[in-house]
C-alpha cells in the first residue's frame, strides 16, 4: 500500500495551483470567480466543468467528474493518485519519490525503446551513417532537424538486439515489443529511423525509411503493442503541445514526414494520424489541446476522404474546424520542399471554412442544368447550415444560395427556418439527471453543508443519529475526525486525505458536484436532519404495511396499524414528504 503522509500532500497542493495544472491540459475561460472548460471525462460540447482557483477543486456539472488537483492529473494521465501526487511534486521541488513501496520501477518497455532510440540515433553519426546524412541532406533535413525528432539509423553491421541482449534485456521481451523478430534478429535493417513518441514523450515505436535501396515498402512500422496503438497517439502531440500558447490551432496531417517538414520552415503545431483515419481516442486528445484545428491532409483522394472522416468524427464537438486541400496530389512535405515555406504559409492562412468546404463538396457529381440536381444541393446545403454557429456565415450562405440559383431570398430563408425548429424539436429529450430518494438528498446537503459551515458539522455531530448509507456515514465520520485533527476542512486537502477509499471518495466527489447554493438557513439544516432520524421510524412503518398486506387475519391486522399508529404519532407534523 502506498502511503505519502497527509503533510506532504497539502505542501504540494499548497504550491501548486489548479488552474495552472488544468489549463496545460484544457482551455479555460475565466467567468465570473471561476474558471469554466470543456470536460474531458466525457463527451462534453459546451464547456460543463468549472474550476475554483478559491476552493483548488474542479466540477463538472454534466457528468460530476470532481475533485482536486490530483484526481485530475491522475484521471486524466490515467496514473494513480500517487503517481499524480509525484508527479505534480516534482514540479515543485517536492519529491515523494523516496518514500518506499511508492517509486515504482520505470516500465522495462520504455527503457528498452529509450536505449533503441539513442543507439539508433549514435548510430547515425558514425562513419557508417555518412549516406543517411548526405540523403537527409538531400531532402533539406539539417542537423537541427535531426535532433529534434530523433532520427537515426539502423545498421545492418551494428545489430540493437545484441546491444539489449548484453545489457540483460530478455529476448522475449525484445520480439514482444517490436524490436527483434522471431528468428532473433533486428526488425528494422538499413532505414532511417523516425521515433513515435507517446502523448508523454516516450519513445514507443519506431517507423523506419528506406533511403539507399528499392524496397516494396518505403515505411515499416513498429508492430501495434499495448503502448503503441496507432489509433490512441498522434505523432508529434508531445512537441506541438508545448506550441500551442502562441497560435492556439493545431494542424492535422497524414504523415511524420509532413510534420517535420512543416517544422523546418518554422510551423510546429502540427500533429499527423500516421497514416490511419481519425478515431474517437483522437478526437478526445485533440478536444483537450484546442478549439482550433486545420485538416491538412494529402491532397490525392485518399487525403480527401480522411478529411471528410476528420469532419463528421470532429463535427459534435466545439472545434472550429478550417480545411486545406492542396493541388495536384501532393502532401505538405512535397508541396513545402515544391513550393516553399510562403506558399505554404498561404495555405494554411486561406485554409476554408467548414462549411465553406461542404458546399463545394456537395457540388460533386451535380449537374446544375438539372433542377433536381439543384434542389438536392439547396437542401443539402441548408441542411448543413442548420448546424452553424455563426449567424453571419448562416446569412451570407443563404444569400448566396439565393443569388446563385436566383431563387427568391424568402423561400430559402423560410425553408431553412422550418429545419431549425424541426432540429429544436428533435432536440427537447432532457438528460435524466440523477435523483436520490429524500434520505439521500437530506444526507448529501448535509455533508455538502457540513464541509462549509462548522456549525453544520456540530449539528450533524450532535444530532445525526447515524447517515442510513453507509458510505454516507463514512464520509462523515472521517469529516468530522479530519475537523478535530485540522480544525478546518480544505475540501481540496481532505479529498487527497480520502484518495485511497474509492467509495469514500467517490460519494463525496458526487456530493461536491452537486449544483446548490452555498448558503444555507439553520432551519433547513433541522429539516435535513429531522429527515434522517426519521429514517429508520419510516423504515420501520414500511415493514410494518407490508406485513398489513400480507395478513389475512383481521385481529392482527388491527394489531399491525395500531403499531404503525403509535410509530407515526411520536413523528413530528407538517413535514414534506
Ligand atoms: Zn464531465
Amino acid at each position: 500500500m502506498t502511503y505519502i503522509s497527509n503533510d506532504v500532500m497539502n505542501e504540494i497542493r499548497n504550491k501548486t495551483d489548479i488552474v495552472d495544472v488544468i489549463s496545460k491540459y484544457i482551455t479555460l475561460t475565466k467567468r465570473g470567480k471561476n474558471y469554466f472548460g470543456v470536460c474531458p471525462f466525457h463527451d462534453d460540447h459546451s464547456p460543463s466543468m468549472s474550476v475554483s482557483p478559491e476552493k483548488q477543486i474542479y466540477t463538472c456539472f454534466s457528468c460530476g467528474a470532481s475533485g482536486n488537483v490530483f484526481t485530475f492529473v491522475a484521471d486524466f494521465e490515467k496514473i494513480s493518485f500517487a503517481q499524480a501526487v509525484r508527479l505534480l511534486g516534482e514540479k515543485v521541488g517536492i519529491s515523494v519519490g523516496g518514500i518506499s513501496n511508492f517509486s515504482e520501477k520505470k516500465d522495462e518497455y520504455f527503457e528498452i525503446y529509450e536505449l533503441a532510440n539513442k543507439f539508433y540515433q549514435n548510430s547515425l553519426f558514425t562513419n557508417l551513417g555518412k549516406n543517411a546524412i548526405e540523403y537527409l541532406k538531400k531532402r533539406n533535413i539539417d542537423k537541427e532537424t535531426i535532433k529534434k525528432f530523433g532520427i537515426g539509423l539502423s545498421i545492418q553491421k551494428v545489430s540493437l538486439t545484441d546491444y539489449l541482449k548484453n545489457k540483460k534485456y530478455d529476448i522475449d521481451k525484445l520480439i514482444n515489443i517490436g524490436i527483434t523478430n522471431d528468428q532473433g534478429n533486428d526488425i528494422f535493417i538499413n532505414r532511417i529511423m523516425f521515433p513515435i513518441y507517446d502523448l508523454s514523450g516516450n519513445p514507443v515505436a519506431f517507423s523506419g525509411r528506406i533511403y539507399n535501396t528499392k524496397d516494396t515498402s518505403k515505411y515499416v512500422n513498429t508492430k501495434e503493442t499495448d503502448k503503441f496503438k496507432k489509433g490512441k497517439l498522434l505523432y508529434n502531440y508531445h512537441i506541438a503541445k508545448e506550441h500551442l500558447k502562441k497560435n492556439d490551432s493545431i494542424i492535422i496531417m497524414e504523415g511524420q514526414m509532413d510534420v517535420i517538414r512543416a517544422s523546418t520552415v518554422g510551423i510546429n503545431n502540427c500533429i499527423a494520424t500516421m497514416g490511419t483515419a481519425l478515431t474517437k481516442d483522437h478526437k478526445n486528445i485533440i478536444k483537450n489541446m484546442t478549439n482550433n484545428i486545420v485538416l491538412c491532409f494529402d491532397g490525392d483522394e485518399a487525403g480527401e476522404k480522411a478529411t471528410v472522416n476528420a469532419i463528421e468524427l470532429l463535427e459534435d464537438t466545439n472545434i472550429d474546424i478550417k480545411v486545406v486541400r492542396l493541388p495536384n496530389n501532393m502532401d505538405p512535405d512535397e508541396y513545402i520542399l515544391k513550393e516553399g515555406k510562403d506558399s505554404f504559409f498561404a495555405q494554411i492562412k486561406n485554409a476554408i471554412n467548414l462549411i465553406d468546404y461542404k458546399m463545394e463538396l456537395l457540388k460533386k457529381n451535380k449537374d446544375f442544368g438539372n433542377i433536381k440536381d439543384v434542389s438536392s444541393y439547396i437542401n443539402s446545403v441548408l441542411k448543413e447550415l442548420i448546424n452553424e454557429k455563426d449567424d453571419i456565415t448562416i446569412e451570407l450562405n443563404l444569400k448566396k444560395l439565393s443569388d446563385n440559383f436566383n431563387i427568391d431570398y424568402k423561400t430559402i430563408k423560410n425553408k431553412y427556418n422550418n429545419l431549425v425548429k424541426n432540429k429544436k424539436e428533435i432536440k427537447r429529450e432532457i438528460k435524466p439527471k440523477k435523483t436520490y430518494d429524500k434520505y439521500r438528498m437530506a444526507e448529501n446537503y448535509l455533508i455538502y453543508y457540513m464541509i462549509r459551515d462548522e456549525k453544520v458539522l456540530n449539528m450533524v455531530e450532535n444530532k445525526v443519529g447515524y447517515f442510513p448509507t453507509k458510505n454516507i456515514r463514512e464520509l462523515s465520520n472521517e469529516i468530522i475526525y479530519y475537523f478535530h485533527k485540522y480544525g478546518i476542512i480544505n475540501i481540496a486537502d481532505f479529498i487527497s486525505y480520502i484518495s485511497d477509499r474509492a467509495e469514500i471518495l467517490k460519494a463525496f466527489q458526487d456530493i461536491i458536484a452537486m449544483d446548490i447554493k452555498d448558503e444555507f438557513q439553520i432551519q433547513e439544516i433541522e429539516d435535513y436532519i429531522f429527515v434522517i432520524n426519521d429514517y429508520h421510524k419510516e423504515m420501520r412503518i414500511n415493514n410494518l404495511n407490508k406485513k398489513l398486506k400480507e395478513e389475512k387475519d383481521p385481529l392482527k391486522q388491527a394489531e399491525i396499524s395500531m403499531e404503525i399508529m403509535k410509530i407515526r404519532g411520536g413523528s413530528r407534523n407538517g413535514i414534506r414528504d
